[in-house]
């Protein structure tokens, strides 16, 4: 695993050179170890989230092995990605567009939510590469627009997502009008059973790669809980945004109302944000995606729903207004700032109802987020909360997983997170879910 680079990958000279022209100065894990089997043809089972190089782990070899083949007139679609919102597919699209600057491939992005022409011209010029949301992509298919009967390579990003949306018909319909004979890819963060279930109905003889949320997501970012009650959380949230360091913060609720409400506060106090979520049509989110990404609003206020594919350089700080009811969704909160080896900062607000939550988070990532109590707002009650809640007392397991049993809440600092480097056909301990 030592000194690996993309030359060892055996990538192709067009594509080493737009990773150059990215700044990548090595592959990271899941590129190490999924790159030569799929370039190898072999199908893969991925066991990984947002911010480990996922995207250009599946990218770069579909690219090599599209550009490699003779193209054939007129073009038809070779590979098809499956994404499970607009956002992760629109930026799937721009990653394909960036690493595959230099071979002459198209792709294009088709998802719901807007007018379909655009997407339905784009598909009568000829592409090479679709990435797709299921629902439009079954209606453009309805219609005649397109057909996969000349797919070779079939990838489902983020298939856990996927299947909590309720896609599973529909990924099963698409993956019926792809050749069988093919190479499958299945990405997923959990291995929750529906998805080994899907894997083992997709994936002829897999390789298994799995890199650690933690050592991947979590180690450059600097963490820290905030204990307040959850009516300051809004005055808390306008203290921290007073320094100048937070230049671009992403702030997670749990409802979209409270995005919204949240946003809203914020602009009263001259603080420019906007919220993302499933009720904003697609050109208001995509606008204040840009708004956001250019520096013209400072806070963006997301759902875990709405902020899935996000990918926006420069995040400084994650704020977690409220505590995800998942803790897998603090892993990929997180993960949106400290973007490829940048440092990041996440702040966690925890009110006294949210104790239990924090604890089962910290059980998953296996270290103790540290308690910032140096602020206006700090609530004695929700620090001296029990941080043993009742099911922990009663069983060793609960309905997230995680290995680490009662004793891991008891460690003082972080325990020793070494990162462990991606494994190829062994889910080890990132296997959670029983
Ligand atoms: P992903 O997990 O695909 O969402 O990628 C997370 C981020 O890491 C994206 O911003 C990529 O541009 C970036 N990235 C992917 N691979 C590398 C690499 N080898 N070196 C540096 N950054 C990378």
């Amino acid at each position: 695993m030592e000194n690996q680079t993309f030359e060892n990958l055996e990538l192709i000279p067009p594509l080493r050179r737009a990773l150059r022209g990215e700044g990548y100065k090595e592959p990271t894990p899941i590129q190490i170890s999924a790159i030569p089997h799929l370039i190898d043809g072999r199908d893969l089972l991925g066991l990984a989230q947002t911010g480990t190089g996922k995207t250009a782990a599946f990218a770069l070899p579909t690219l090599q092995r599209l550009a490699d083949e003779t193209r054939r007139v007129p073009r038809a679609p070779r590979a098809l990605i499956l994404a499970p919102t607009r956002e992760l597919a629109v930026q799937v699209g721009r990653s394909f567009d960036v690493y595959g600057r230099y071979v002459k491939l198209k792709n294009t992005v088709i998802y719901g939510g807007v007018g379909q022409t655009p997407q339905a011209r784009a598909l009568a010029r000829g592409v090479d590469i679709v990435i797709a949301t299921p629902g439009r992509l079954l209606d453009l298919m309805g219609q005649g627009l397109l057909t996969l009967d000349r797919v070779e390579i079939f990838i489902l990003d983020e298939a856990d997502r996927m299947l909590d949306m309720g896609f599973i018909n529909d990924v099963n319909k698409i993956a019926e009008a792809v050749p069988s004979q093919r190479q499958t890819m299945l990405f997923s963060a959990t291995m929750m059973p529906a998805v080994s279930k899907l894997a083992d109905n997709m994936l002829n003889d897999p390789v298994k790669v799995s890199v650690d949320p933690i050592s991947s997501a979590v180690e450059l970012i600097e963490q820290k809980v905030m204990f307040v009650d959850h009516s300051n959380k809004e005055a808390l949230l306008r203290e921290l945004l007073k320094d100048k360091s937070v230049v671009r913060a992403l702030v997670f609720t749990r409802t979209k109302h409270r995005a919204n409400r949240v946003a809203d506060k914020l602009n009263r106090y001259k603080i420019h944000a906007e919220a993302i979520h499933g009720n904003k049509s697609q050109g208001a989110r995509q606008q204040a995606l840009d708004n956001f990404s250019s520096g013209k609003s400072r806070v963006l206020v997301a759902t875990d729903i709405a902020a899935r594919g996000i990918d926006i350089d420069g995040i400084s700080h994650v704020i977690n207004f409220e505590l995800p009811d998942e803790p897998e969704s603090y892993v990929h909160r997180i993960g949106r700032t400290g973007r490829a080896g940048a440092a990041g900062m996440a702040i966690t607000f925890c009110d006294i109802g949210e104790r239990s939550h924090l604890n089962t988070i910290q059980r998953v990532i296996k270290s103790t987020v540290p308690v910032d109590e140096k602020h206006p707002f700090h609530s004695v009650a929700a620090a001296a909360a029990s941080s043993f809640p009742s099911y922990i007392r009663t069983r060793r397991g609960n309905g997230y997983g995680g290995g680490g049993g009662r004793g891991s809440y008891g460690a003082k600092k972080p325990s020793g997170r070494g990162r462990r480097d991606s494994r190829v056909g062994s889910y080890g301990r990132s296997q959670r879910r029983p």
